[in-house]
């Protein structure tokens, strides 16, 4: 009997291992990486995903496919999409992704947020500024704003029926930061602005802006004299110049802002007075690796666009993908776009551990914007005369593409900053 006892038991040890061995074990590490997936733009790749984002992800791919597509040729003519599809993006969740639920926001992580500018860029419509909304102006808010600041704006902006805008950049003043004159003087317990800022994306339809300006001329260095202020549209002395007519982004709405005595109260500051400067340079690196995401993520969606493309196209008799020099080309563009993925995954990887350095990001925004170039140019050219008319998607994609090494810091501030964290003395 004690033999048959001790067979039981170690039966039901031996299961009973097996099943915690399962359990404990992390999940396993099948996800494709886009150089082996079918197609770059693939649901259900690259490890930093979960099945959970690959849901979401199909959700935000309908959302555009369906509210975003088929509007887009209308609003590049009018210059500017519709509140309506912000407030579409708000009911489905699609902005103010990683803001603190307890704050306003959705609470979800950054790889959903990064899902969002990515399908963004697989849909090829530029007109939203959901990111720059999103996880450029809501983050100066939640982590500098006062509780009644983030109560006022947050679920405004959350639900997208207050479309956000950051006004750095004057007409003297773009790549030097620190020569901003639009000044704000102290007045009473008030501040009474005045400047104008150029280049401003969603500064058209903004209800809200994030207005850089100095308020102490006489600091020790400029970038001690600078403060961020919360300007509302309707604020008297507050104008909208035209919308900036570009030769991209078409359907975004780029504008110049002007203030003529804007009276502000005290509670339009932003965090410290005089610390605007250092929350720049803190909320700068998120802005880089969105565009860098965005970048590759723009380069997934034209290497497919014109591998359709060329398997379709017929030259001599044959379709040209049954051409040497196309296949290469092809090979050349899709080696180096893998390249660049892994390198983006894993700088969002980083910055999701709260580990993405400035330069790091500086190198992922120079390196990831450049590469959209060159496989724009690459891909129209894989196009032939098509490749240069409006009808046709790598077109718009193209053009798009130009200003992605000009803002968000030029692609020579980029190596400016880079290069400074490799000469600096140890
Ligand atoms: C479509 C669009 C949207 C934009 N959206 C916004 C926005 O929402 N908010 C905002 O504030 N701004 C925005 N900008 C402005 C953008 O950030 C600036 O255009 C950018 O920072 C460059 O500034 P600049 O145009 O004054 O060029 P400049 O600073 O005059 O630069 C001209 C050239 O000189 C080079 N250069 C300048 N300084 C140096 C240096 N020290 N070393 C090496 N080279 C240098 C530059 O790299 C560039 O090639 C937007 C711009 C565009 C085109």
């Amino acid at each position: 009997a004690s033999f048959i006892l001790s067979f039981f038991y170690l039966i039901v040890w031996g299961c009973l291992s097996t099943l915690l061995r399962y359990v404990s074990q992390p999940a396993a590490p099948n996800r494709p990486e886009t150089s082996s997936a079918k197609t770059l733009m693939d649901i259900g790749t690259r490890r930093i995903f979960t099945e959970d984002h690959d849901l979401f992800r199909r959700s935000v791919r309908r959302f555009f496919q369906e509210e975003v597509v088929p509007h887009h040729a209308q609003w590049e003519k009018a210059g500017q999409v519709s509140r309506e599809v912000w407030e579409k993006a708000g009911e489905q969740g699609l902005l103010g992704v990683t803001t603190p639920a307890e704050l306003g926001g959705i609470g979800g992580d950054l790889f959903s947020a990064a899902i969002v500018w990515e399908e963004q860029m697989y849909s090829n419509c530029s007109g939203p500024g959901f990111s720059l909304h999103s996880d450029i102006v809501m983050p100066y808010i939640t982590h500098y704003g006062s509780e009644e600041q983030i109560e006022r704006f947050i679920p405004e902006m959350t639900a997208g029926k207050c479309i956000s805008a950051i006004a750095m950049s004057e007409p003297g003043a773009g790549s030097d930061l620190q020569g901003v004159r639009t000044y704000a003087k102290k007045d009473g317990d008030d501040w009474i602005l005045n400047g104008n800022k150029v280049f401003i994306t969603n500064g058209w339809m903004s209800d809200l802006v994030v207005v850089v300006a100095v308020t102490n001329r006489e600091a020790k260095t400029a970038a001690r004299g600078i403060s961020l202020f919360l300007v509302e549209d309707g604020m008297k002395g507050f104008h909208k110049g035209r919308k900036l007519e570009k030769i991209g982004l078409k359907a975004q709405d780029t504008a110049e802002l002007f203030f003529e005595d804007v009276r502000l109260p005290a509670s339009s500051v932003l965090g410290e007075v005089n610390k605007g400067f250092f929350y720049l340079m803190n909320e700068l690196p998120q802005e880089r690796l969105l565009i860098a995401d965005m970048a590759i993520a723009s380069c997934e969606f034209m290497f497919e666009e014109t591998r359709n493309y060329v398997m379709q196209r017929k030259a001599f008799g044959k379709t040209i993908s049954h051409l040497q020099t196309i296949q290469h080309k092809l090979a050349e563009l899709k080696t180096e776009v893998c390249v660049g993925r892994a390198f983006l995954d894993s700088c969002l990887q980083l910055h999701a551990e709260g580990r993405l350095d400035s330069a790091t990001a500086s190198m992922a925004k120079f390196w990831a914007s450049d590469l959209q170039n060159k496989v724009a140019t690459q891909c129209v050219q894989m196009h032939g005369g098509w490749g240069y008319m409006w009808e046709y998607p790598i077109a718009k994609a193209f053009v798009d593409s130009r200003v992605q090494p000009i803002y968000g810091g030029t692609n020579e501030i980029m190596k400016e900053l880079i290069a400074r964290t490799i000469v600096a003395p140890s």
